[in-house]
């Protein structure tokens, strides 16, 4: 089994509600974020997917996320924009992208919101 992860990141403001803290205030992240994938297949050129593929297929989930106020966002409009529920918005919206679907399964989703602090989705 191969496994391929590609990083990234983006900025964002958010608010946690029913939250009693700092984080209940309006506050802003450099989110980081790694996305894992594996397949037991390589191409003929040896690779499990071009990280570019991989890569442009994560910027473009992100792309909703970079320098929104994501309580305005959907789904954080109603659900909490907490990095648990962030973490499944994009595993969701990556495992959907046709270049992942065909070549990769879809390990795990890591977002990152501060350097010692990180929630992480998989299925
Ligand atoms: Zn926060």
């Amino acid at each position: 089994m191969y496994e391929i992860k590609i990083i990234s990141e983006f900025n964002a403001a958010h608010r946690l509600r029913g939250y009693r803290g700092e984080c209940e205030k309006l506050h802003g992240h450099n989110w980081r974020v790694e996305a894992v994938g594996k397949t037991d297949k390589l191409t003929k050129n040896g690779l499990a997917l071009d990280f570019r593929a991989f890569k442009r297929a994560l910027a473009d989930v992100l792309k909703n996320l970079d320098h929104a106020f994501l309580n305005d966002v959907k789904p954080f409009n109603r659900a909490n924009p907490s990095s648990e529920n962030i973490a499944k918005y994009i595993f969701d919206g990556l495992k959907k992208k046709p270049a992942i679907r065909d070549k990769l399964t879809l390990k795990k989703v890591s977002v990152w919101e501060t350097s010692t602090s990180c929630a992480t989705y998989r299925e």
